[in-house]
């Protein structure tokens, strides 16, 4: 599943300016590829983009502005690419929030709900839709969403299985509507080769979870890894982990 796909490809990276999303866009650069650090602020996407600069990488790496939760800014980073590349290789749908407090479903607010929607769910269809023309014109392309096993209905039904305990509402449908989105678009976009597959970083130390995570960022990061340099034969419309398929 993990073989590479030869040739400078041209990658964006949602929410790229820290967590897993700066560790997946340095694992691109030192790929060769060219990376787009997709950032919702300026100053924090120039930063990582000077420091993975910086960073010895077969590729380059760059800073685009890109809110996923405003139409214009999508609008305007779609334009930047084609501007500049004229096509896009790899998507990696990663920018995601969690902000509601741990609460049984029935105590939850509806306004958090809907926020979540907003990044975790709603900004993934409208990046990919903007995107896919740039997508369509490359001889490969791959789109990676970035999941959790929290999404997988298979492991929240199971009362025994620790997934069940996690109470955020928001978080959990997001993601699980996220895999649904995946398989859609997946089903969608077989014929054109472009594949569509949902990934689990583990449980990763990062400012989502106030870094009580037991897996590094990088290590969180392999998986996009593996997604998007899947060979002409491999996987689409899937839901993997590091070690393999995770259950829907
Ligand atoms: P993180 O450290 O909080 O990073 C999240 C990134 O998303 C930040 O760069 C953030 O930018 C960006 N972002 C948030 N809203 C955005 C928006 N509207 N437009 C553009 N960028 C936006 O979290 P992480 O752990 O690296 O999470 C990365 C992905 O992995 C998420 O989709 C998360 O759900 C998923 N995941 C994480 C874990 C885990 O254990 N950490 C487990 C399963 C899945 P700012 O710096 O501007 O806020």
């Amino acid at each position: 599943m993990a073989a590479q796909i030869a040739g400078a490809r041209i990658a964006l990276v949602t929410g790229a300016n820290k967590g897993i999303g700066y560790e997946i866009a340095r694992a691109l650069l030192e790929q060769g590829s060219v990376v787009l650090l997709g950032c919702r602020d300026r100053n924090k996407g120039r930063s990582a983009a000077e420091r993975l600069a910086a960073a010895r990488g077969a590729g380059s790496a760059v800073a685009l502005d890109l809110d996923v939760t405003r139409p214009s800014s999508i609008a305007a980073a779609a334009r930047d690419i084609e501007a500049m590349y004229g096509r896009l290789d790899t998507l990696v749908n990663n920018a995601g929030i969690s902000v509601e407090p741990r609460a049984p479903p029935s105590a939850v607010s509806l306004e958090r709900v809907k926020q979540v929607y907003e990044t975790n769910v709603f900004g993934v269809i409208a990046v990919t839709q903007a995107m896919l023309p740039l997508l369509r014109r490359s001889p490969a392309g791959r789109i990676v969403n970035m999941s959790s096993s929290m999404a997988s209905l298979a492991l929240i039904s199971d009362p025994e299985a620790p997934w069940s305990k996690f109470g955020l509402l928001g978080y959990n449908t997001s993601k699980t509507a996220l895999n649904a989105l995946t398989v859609m678009f997946a089903n969608e976009l077989r014929e054109s080769g472009i594949k569509v597959n949902a990934g689990c970083p583990g449980y990763v130390s990062t400012d989502i979870n106030g870094h009580s995570g037991y897996r590094s960022a990088a290590q969180g990061a392999q998986i996009a890894l593996t997604l998007a340099n899947l060979p002409h034969d491999g996987a689409t419309g899937g839901f993997f982990g590091d070690s393999g398929p995770i259950p829907w």
